[in-house]
């Protein structure tokens, strides 16, 4: 019997995404996923769950996706994508900062617009795949 096809996990694929938007559209730093059961904000009193964050940590670019609220692979992608493009927005100017936190500027909003338009009306979604 011949071996099905299966689709690759929501981490494996999360990956597999991370390369493809590296290739395409590197980030000032080498990127790196990392899963962790949940993103809680300490200083929110209603304990707010994030879905991912994003931080530079030295030479290289965090991003944090939370296995709790990030649960599809529509929610995913649009994640990562959304992390990705802090990833991009990150200066050259922060070398000297350990970590930092990011907001969501106009050139944070064109590098979304571009990736997002890329996913869903052209072949990334597709594309990202074969990486
Ligand atoms: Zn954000």
């Amino acid at each position: 019997m011949a071996k099905m096809w299966k689709p690759p996990g929501l981490h494996q694929r999360s990956y597999q995404i991370l390369r493809y938007l590296q290739n395409k559209w590197p980030a000032p730093y080498p990127v790196q996923i990392r899963w962790v059961k949940d993103l809680v904000d300490d200083e929110d009193p209603e304990d707010r769950h994030y879905h991912a964050e994003c931080y530079r940590d030295g030479l290289k670019i965090i991003i944090k996706l939370s296995k709790r609220r990030v649960r599809t692979y529509a929610e995913m992608s649009e994640t990562v994508i959304h992390e990705y493009a802090h990833a991009r927005d990150i200066k050259l100017k922060r070398l000297e900062d350990k970590l930092d936190r990011f907001a969501h500027g106009p050139e944070w909003g064109l590098y979304f617009a571009e990736m997002y338009s890329d996913f869903n009306d052209d072949l990334g979604w597709e594309v990202s795949r074969t990486y």
